[in-house]
């Protein structure tokens, strides 16, 4: 697709993995649909993604707290 930034038609849409927030009201959001272009780097979140983080991360308290673990690495 486009990229917005350098028009180019070499951007594409993944799925990420982003934290928000920090201490208690740390929240980790995976399979974010971004689109990520190679040529500028640029990656854009859709209004409609922007809103729906800005919901889970509302709704947080009352649907997550019972699934949401600290993440980490065993190295
Ligand atoms: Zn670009």
């Amino acid at each position: 697709m486009i990229c917005d930034n350098c028009g180019k038609n070499r951007a594409f849409e993944r799925k990420m993995t982003h934290t928000y927030g920090k201490g208690k009201g740390l929240i980790l959001i995976e399979k974010i649909p971004v689109i990520d272009c190679p040529d500028c780097g640029e990656q854009v979140l859709t209004a409609k993604t922007i809103k729906e983080i800005e919901n889970i991360r509302r709704g947080r308290d009352k649907q997550l707290k019972q699934r949401f673990v600290p993440v980490t690495q065993f190295a």
